[in-house]
């Protein structure tokens, strides 16, 4: 692959940063990663991959892939293989390892591989060996970007917390729900000053009113309270007000166990700074106390210091645009999701794929704010409804969207992970592909580029509640 004639900054190396890194080393664009953590690193919690997401790994580099299935688990049992997950009554007092007993209310189905979770730290580890030695910069915390409203072939400069700059011909920002280049990004689309507070507030994540406790459980102690076919695949716990999954992680040596509260106590950061609050195994047992013996059994095990991650998203601050001229946005930084659908990363890891491709084709560098464009209008509109959908998701599984219609729920459930799972990205890629094309053959200038959204399929778009 022939070199590119620019080189392009990475703001942050999470999923996005990392998998956007190792897409565009293979195509030949060269990057520097700036990363304000003083290594790359991952929470300990699991993250869930659908079929969709693991097709998009394979479009960014065969190593991503090959690196992910080292590390990803999927439901133990054979019978369970294209099983996303059994739904069962969470509060129902039934033994959950007597399957007969407790029969589940409906299995979702219809993905190809079943459900594939890894660690995070885990796939983190396999995604850092992919990336060409002293292509990061740590303790590297952004602050602004001058020369984003510029046209012309200038260079965007960097500026860091530790009073350092750095220049590059784009600036991507993967730098998550807190983004500093969302903040960059909105003021220069409202041309004002990056520090007005009142457009920026704008493009602040808001609190969902939901938050969750995460455990990892060692699998001995999940068989001995749920039972060995309950433990070995994954299952969704229903309940009123709340929710909680359970799926295997560590090549099925751990249980992660992931519980969902619903509560109309504003959260105490509004502004998303502060994401986790202390808790105790007792806090949670307290929030389950209408649940049956079978999710309480499980928190029961988790460690008695769990702590309590608030859910924010960009539902009520959808961006306009994932772009201006040479800055744009990728992953959850354009578009952080609560975690209903479990395809946030998936998305994150589909918009690289899609970005690397556009990038992957330009020959100067005069070109890159127009594969910007065509990577808003084939990205923007899959990517906001994932953020309203997951929304209206939870409120199907905590009974709060459709009551106890079960029949209702499962058809209305499937119909919205169908839509993430079934995306042909190789016909999506090659139609933005084609519009990369034309509005390059048109010398549109980015700005001035239409921007339509992918349109929603007929039956799911009525349930999108923009504000
Ligand atoms: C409870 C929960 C469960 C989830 N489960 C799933 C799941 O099962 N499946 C799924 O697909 N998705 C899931 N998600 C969503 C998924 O976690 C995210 O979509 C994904 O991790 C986003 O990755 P990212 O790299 O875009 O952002 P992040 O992981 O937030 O990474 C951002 C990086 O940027 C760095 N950074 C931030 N600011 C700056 C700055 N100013 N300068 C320099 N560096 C900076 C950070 O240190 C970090 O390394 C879940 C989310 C939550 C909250």
């Amino acid at each position: 692959m022939t070199a590119k004639p620019f080189h392009v900054a990475i703001v942050g190396g999470g999923i996005t940063g990392l998998a956007l890194a190792i897409s565009l080393h293979k195509r030949g664009v060269s990057f520097t990663i700036y990363e304000q953590a003083a290594a790359f690193g991952e929470i300990g919690a699991g993250v869930g991959m659908h079929a969709n997401a693991v097709r998009a790994m394979k479009i960014c580099d065969e190593g991503l892939l090959a690196g992910f299935e080292r590390v990803a688990t999927r439901n133990a049992w054979a019978s369970k293989k294209d099983v996303w997950f059994d739904v069962l009554d969470g509060t129902s007092t039934e033994p959950a390892n007597i399957p007969e007993k407790l029969a589940p209310l409906f299995i979702l189905t219809g993905h190809e591989d079943g459900h594939a979770a890894c660690h995070r730290a885990r796939f983190l580890e396999e995604m850092v060996p992919l990336l060409p030695a002293g292509s990061a910069q740590f303790g590297k915390r952004l602050v602004s970007v001058t020369g984003v409203e510029e046209d012309g072939g200038n260079p965007l400069t960097l500026v860091f917390e530790d009073g350092t700059t750095a220049q590059a011909d784009a600036v991507l920002g993967c730098d998550g729900i807190k983004s500093r280049t969302r903040a960059v990004l909105v003021a220069a689309l409202n041309k004002v000053d990056n520090k007005d507070n009142a457009i920026i507030d704008k493009a602040k994540p808001t609190y969902s009113h939901k938050f969750v406790y995460r455990g990892l459980i060692p699998m001995v102690d999940a068989v001995a309270v749920l039972g060995e076919e309950r433990s070995a695949n994954a299952m969704l716990w229903m309940g009123p007000d709340r929710h909680a999954l359970t799926f295997p992680v560590n090549h099925g040596q751990t249980l992660n166990l992931v519980a969902f509260v619903t509560t109309p106590e504003p959260w105490p950061s509004q502004d998303a700074q502060q994401l986790t609050l202390p808790a105790t195994r007792d806090d949670a047992l307290r929030d389950f106390a209408g649940f049956g013996p079978n999710v309480l059994g499980l928190l029961g095990k988790a460690a008695p210091q769990m702590d309590r991650w608030a859910l924010f998203d960009l539902a009520e601050h959808p961006l306009p645009q994932f772009y201006k001229g040479r800055l744009c946005l990728v992953g959850d930084a354009a578009h952080a999701s609560t975690p209903h659908h479990g395809a946030g990363a998936g998305m994150c890891i589909e918009d690289v794929a899609v970005l690397a491709e556009l990038m992957g084709t330009l020959k100067s560098k005069e070109e890159l704010p127009i594969a910007f464009a065509a990577f808003d209008a084939s990205r923007r509109g899959r990517d906001q409804w994932l953020v309203a959908s997951s929304r209206r998701s939870a409120d199907l599984y905590e009974w709060r969207a459709r009551g106890r219609d079960f029949a209702g729920i499962a058809d209305e459930v499937r119909a919205r992970q169908a839509y993430i799972w079934n995306i042909d990205l190789d016909k999506s890629i090659a139609r933005a592909k084609e519009d990369l094309t034309r509005r390059l053959a048109l010398a549109m200038p980015a700005a001035a580029a239409p921007n339509k959204s992918v349109p929603f399929p007929p039956d799911i778009d009525f349930h999108l509640r923009w504000r």
